[in-house]
Formats: C-alpha cells, sequence, structure tokens
C-alpha cells in the first residue's frame, strides 16, 4: 500500500522555524526509491540535528548498503529541533524521513545509531512524534521494529524497555541478514505477528531481544543473573565483525549536506580497529582486531568519492589514523594526486607517538597549516601509565618542537580529568607539561608566537573496558581540580598567555556515566527526564543537570551507586550477556596492571596477549604493509 508524503503538510509548517533547510531533503547522493516496488523498507535515525547526524558514517554506509539491494529501501531521519516539534505536536505531523518526508510509523525497521548515550531522550521524541509506542511491550503489528546499534548499543539495558532489538558491532553484513529474515517472514504472509518476526531475529544470533531476558536482583540492587526467558534464544549475543574492509568500500555516493553541518569533507575509513590499549577508550576494545583497508582501495574511494560529492577535503578516518601501516604511502600518494588542485588532506585523529613530521607535511601540501592536535590524555607519566597511554613526556615534547619548527603555531592538546587513581598533582601536570609545550616551541622557532590549547573531557568509565569495574570521580571532585589547573595557567606570568584552556564542568559526565553503565531500571529516569522536557542532551544550551537528578529521584535511582560506586570483580554487570568478545578476566587483570602502573603493549607489533576477541570472534588482526604504491591515477 502506497504511503503519502507529508511534505505538503510540513512544508506549510517551515517558514516558522529555524533552519528549514534542514527538513527538506534532496541532498546530491540522496535516494529515493518507488516505495510499491520495495518490500522491506528502513528509516534509519541518527538521534540528534541533522547538522550533526548527516556526516555520520555509520548511517551513511547502511543508507547506501540497504538502498543497493533489490527490493529494499532505506530512507534517513533526524532529530526536529524543538520548535517543529511544537508545530509537529499542534499540527499533527508525525515524524518524517527527510528523502521522501514519509511516516517512520509506515516503515518495517526503525533503526537508530547510538554513538552517545546523550541520544536517548532524541529517541523517544522521535518515537512519540511518529505515534510508535514508547514502551516495546505496548507495541503492535503495525510498528516498526525498533533497532539500536552504534557503540553505545553494546549495553542497551538503560533503553532495553523502549527497544525491541539491538546490534552489536559493525552492520554491513547484519543489515543485510535483518534484512532478508525480514523479508522471508513477509513474504510468508508474516506469520505469528511482530513477536515470531523477532524471535527469528534473537534466534539468528546476532541480534538481541531485551524482552526474550530477564533480569534478577539481589536484594542489594545488584544484579544476580540475567537469562533468557525462552527456549532458542542464546545466553549471549556476540558482536559482528567484517573482516575484508576492502569488500565494503563504503560510502561510495557521500551525502552533501544542503544546510552547515559539524563536517564538510569526504571521509574514507582507512581501517577499523584499535589495540593500542587505552584502557579508557571503549571504542578501541569493542572494535579490535585491526583491520586495514588496502592502500589502493583507499585511494580508489578518495578518487571515487571525490568525483561523486564535489568535497575538497578528505579526511582519513580511524580510530588512531597515523597507525595505519602504509599511512606515509597513503598520505604521499594522495597529495601527489591532488597537488595544484582545491583537494586538501586531513588526518582527524593521530597520536604523538606514531605522528611524524613528513606525514603533516603531505597532509600540509595542499591545505592549510590549520592545528595540530595530540591527545596525551594523562598529566602525569603515572596517570598515562594507569591509562595504558605510553606517550612519554620526550615523545611529545619532540612532536610538538618538530611540529613549531616546521611551521605550525598552534597545537592542541586533548586530555581528560576523573581519571581512576587520579590525584590533584596529576591534572596539576597538565599545566607543567603545556608550559614545557610552549618553552620548547619557543627555543626551537626563536619566536615567541606559538601557542597551545589545552581541551579537557571528564572520563566516564564505559561498559567492555578494563574501567567498567571503576568508580567514577564525582562532578565536584573533578570541577576541583579543573579549577586549581585554570588558576595555574592563569597566574602564570611567562607561559600562561599561550596556553588556552577549554573544558566544561564534570556534571555532564555523571549523566553520561548513569546511562553508559546503567542497568534496565535507568530507563524510567530517562523516560522522566523527557517527560520533564529532556532534549539535545548532548548539547550544553539544552542539556539539564538538575532535570536529570529531579528524573533519578522520581525514578528512585541512586545516580552515586551507579556512578562513583567501584564494582567487586564478581559482580554481574549489566552488559555481560552481550559479547564484545573480550575475555572477562584479561579485562579484570587489565585494570590490576591498571591500578599497579602496568602498560600492555599493542599486539599489532607484539606476540598476542589473549585479550580473547580473535579467537572468540574468528577474527584476525589485518594489517598490511602490502607494498604497493598509490601512483596518481588521473592528471588532475
Ligand atoms: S586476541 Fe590477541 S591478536 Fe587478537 S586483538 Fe586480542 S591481543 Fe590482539
Amino acid at each position: 500500500m502506497s504511503v503519502e508524503s507529508l511534505f505538503p503538510r510540513l512544508e506549510a509548517l517551515l517558514h516558522k522555524v529555524q533552519k528549514p533547510i534542514q527538513y527538506v531533503g534532496g541532498e546530491l547522493n540522496s535516494t529515493v526509491k518507488d516505495w510499491d516496488e520495495t518490500t522491506v523498507r528502513w528509516a534509519l535515525m541518527y538521534p540528534d540535528a541533522y547538522e550533526v547526524g548527516l556526516p555520520n558514517q555509520g548511517v551513511q554506509i547502511l543508507y547506501e548498503i540497504l538502498n543497493e539491494l533489490p527490493e529494499t529501501l532505506a530512507e534517513r531521519t533526524y532529530s526536529v529541533w524543538p520548535d517543529l516539534e511544537a508545530l509537529m505536536r499542534s499540527e499533527g505531523v508525525p515524524q518524517f524521513t527527510v528523502d521522501a518526508h514519509r511516516p517512520v510509523r509506515a516503515f518495517d525497521v526503525f533503526g537508530l545509531s547510538f554513538s552517545t548515550e546523550l541520544g536517548y531522550t532524541n529517541m523517544l521524541t522521535a518515537l512519540d512524534l511518529a505515534g510508535i509506542p514508547l514502551e516495546a511491550a505496548d507495541r503492535g503489528d503495525d510498528d516498526p521494529i525498533v533497532l539500536a546499534g552504534g557503540h553505545a548499543a553494546f549495553n542497551p539495558e538503560p533503553v532495553a524497555d523502549f527497544l525491541d532489538a539491538a546490534v552489536l558491532g559493525d552492520g554491513e553484513q547484519i543489515a543485510i541478514a535483518i534484512t532478508e529474515v525480514i523479508r522471508e517472514w513477509k513474504a510468508e504472509g508474516s506469520p505469528g505477528g511482530r513477536d515470531e518476526l523477532l524471535m527469528r531475529l534473537a534466534e539468528s544470533g546476532g541480534v538481541y531481544v531485551p524482552k526474550f531476558y530477564d533480569v534478577d536482583y539481589h536484594a542489594d540492587g545488584r544484579i544476580q543473573r540475567v537469562a533468557p526467558n525462552r527456549s532458542g534464544v542464546p545466553w549471549r549475543v556476540h558482536k559482528h565483525t567484517v573482516m575484508d574492509l576492502d569488500e565494503w568500500p563504503y560510502p561510495k555516493k557521500p551525502l552533501v549536506p544542503l544546510a552547515e553541518t559539524v563536517h564538510e569533507r569526504f571521509s574514507v575509513e582507512i581501517f577499523r580497529g584499535c589495540t593500542r590499549g587505552c584502557r579508557f577508550c571503549q571504542a578501541g576494545m569493542i572494535t579490535r582486531p585491526v583491520r586495514e583497508r588496502s592502500i589502493t582501495t583507499i585511494g580508489d574511494m578518495v578518487e571515487a568519492g571525490v568525483k561523486a560529492s564535489g568535497f575538497n577535503e578528505v579526511g582519513l578516518l580511524s580510530l588512531s589514523s597515523a597507525d595505519h601501516s602504509e599511512i606515509g604511502e597513503v598520505a604521499k600518494g594522495l597529495a601527489d594526486r591532488y597537488e595544484g588542485t582545491s583537494t586538501s588532506l586531513s588526518l582527524p585523529s593521530t597520536r604523538v607517538d606514531a605522528f611524524n613530521i613528513d606525514l603533516a607535511n603531505e597532509f600540509s601540501r595542499n591545505g592549510r597549516r590549520s592545528g595540530l592536535t595530540f591527545a596525551p590524555e594523562g598529566g602525569s607519566e603515572r596517570m598515562r601509565k594507569v591509562i595504558n597511554k605510553m606517550v612519554t613526556e620526550e615523545d611529545l615534547i619532540r612532536t610538538v618542537t618538530t611540529a613549531y619548527t616546521q611551521g605550525w603555531r598552534q597545537v592542541k592538546l586533548y586530555f581528560m580529568c576523573g581519571l581512576p587513581t587520579e590525584e590533584d598533582a596529576d591534572v596539576l601536570g597538565i599545566a607543567d607539561l603545556a608550559k614545557k609545550v610552549i618553552k620548547a616551541g619557543r627555543e626551537a622557532t626563536g619566536s615567541r608566537d606559538v601557542r597551545c590549547t589545552v581541551s579537557i573531557g571528564g572520563f566516564v568509565p564505559k561498559p567492555h573496558t578494563p574501567f567498567q569495574w571503576a568508580g567514577q570521580a564525582d562532578h565536584e571532585t573533578v570541577d576541583r581540580r579543573l579549577r586549581a589547573l585554570k588558576d595555574a595557567l592563569r597566574n602564570d606570568k611567562q607561559y600562561g598567555r599561550a596556553i588556552g584552556l577549554r573544558y566544561h564542568d564534570g556534571k555532564p559526565s555523571i549523566v553520561e556515566g548513569l546511562l553508559s553503565r546503567g542497568d534496565r531500571r535507568v530507563g524510567k529516569v530517562i523516560r522522566a527526564v523527557w517527560e520533564g522536557g529532556g532534549r539535545f542532551d548532548g548539547w550544553s544550551e539544552h542539556f539539564s543537570y538538575q532535570r536529570w537528578m529531579d528524573g533519578a529521584a522520581e525514578a528512585g535511582i541512586d545516580v552515586d551507586w551507579y556512578t562513583t560506586r567501584e564494582r567487586e570483580e564478581n559482580e554481574v554487570l549489566p552488559w555481560d550477556h552481550l559479547d564484545a568478545g573480550l575475555d572477562r578476566e584479561w579485562l579484570w587483570q587489565d585494570w590490576q596492571d591498571a591500578v599497579n602502573d602496568v602498560e600492555v603493549e599493542d599486539c599489532r607489533w607484539t606476540p598476542c596477549y589473549d585479550c580473547g576477541v580473535c579467537p572468540t570472534m574468528g577474527t584476525e588482526i589485518q594489517i598490511g604493509p602490502t607494498g604497493k604504491k598509490l601512483l596518481p591515477l588521473t592528471v588532475v
């Protein structure tokens, strides 16, 4: 049955809202397929505003892969700003996709990608606007399957009541597999309704369906066990890993935004996974092992993507891009190819010790020498051992000094505050390090025209990391340490004026901590916050700590118990039945090593240390060098 476009009704509202362009769709490389010629239809959402959501790689990749399938359609939807939300409510316009302005409720799957837990309230807004019951238990056969993916889905328990299903890990293959299950089930006449469909997905072993699991609690509130409540449902659900990135060279046709967005470049993922072993880093832990895209595929993707989009900036994406085994060749090859054109290259994520100045020079050959960002994360040598960020002060000073002498004038240093075992002196160490950077830069260049910006984020312990057992620092401690750091920099007459400081207060991290390590009981807080007006919690101008504390009080949830409490080794954690491949004993040992300042090497260059991922997931590290060169293919 055909579904009509909501655009005529939406259009009548657009002159009354800010940035109406973000709701009209029609971007270069977007796709609109005929509804009636397809049988499985996905609405994909990045639950944030268009300007943040459009560049999201995960959504763009799935959008393209699903639309390439026969009889399958995928459209995108984003969070609407509160001004449009109010008008949609008063005029009865439901949540719509931007591609063909179809109502989200008409789709088979409503797939949300959560890179952060702070998008949970936006999911509730979208469900409510769509006319889909907020709680999965209240949905009927006419409602889509509400499915979560992305890094936050590695612990979907706080939103378990709102989700029908979640998938862990790489989405390319599982999205196709889910599409096939739905296609078959529909072809059979949808036997057993949504319950049977969910059962078929759960039985496949690759999709987590929260309602098929019961959670029992001890009297003191800890979890006793999480167990399937039906036969055929696996005890543990495993993550998905794409093993050959060259077989999945997406996005091929990057979306070109109509409105301003946070990144306006063509991003090519040059490898997935990271085994550096930074203990705070959930992304590194859950995306193991390292799988490199080959230099030739990277080159082909850049050429095709630039041609298809017209972007004049190419970003080489990964968790630590300078670690690609052929990054020097990639950089040189691309710099050669685009020399003298308006296409510039950027390397968004760089480690201090992997960085070398030849690389930086290649990347700036055709572009601006804007800023360089390095992330030592910990202010003292001891702190960096605890978090396994093996960057010495010497490494940092040497690298930054080289950058200054090669013409860079501005470097940004990223740190965290509130790390396990942290003391006041560790945070004050950030000021000492920044001063040494400026001092070395002035000496090396003979100029006072060198600057550094210190940017600080609050640490949040994450599931599936060695710090999953750690007590989070309370926000008063974080704020006190940050104030002391600010004073130390401001009062320094010699170097203080050359150092900028950017930080947020510690309160949002506590809310993120509650949502990251929460269990199903935390869902009531999310709902109370949303009902109290919570929207766009990732935006400081919309975030209200008080609203979250009120929501927790209303739901009877003790926030400290979920955040600042250290867990015992044998405590059942809310995500223990969700398998990222990491061996629990290995994670615990790594946590003990952290407390004892013991470092662990990267398994790319040392023997495997048995984190568990490769044997459990049937994966292996895939790195070069391939020895191939990226010759200029096209004279430009
Ligand atoms: S199992 Fe071994 S090789 Fe694989 S990611 Fe873990 S440490 Fe590295």
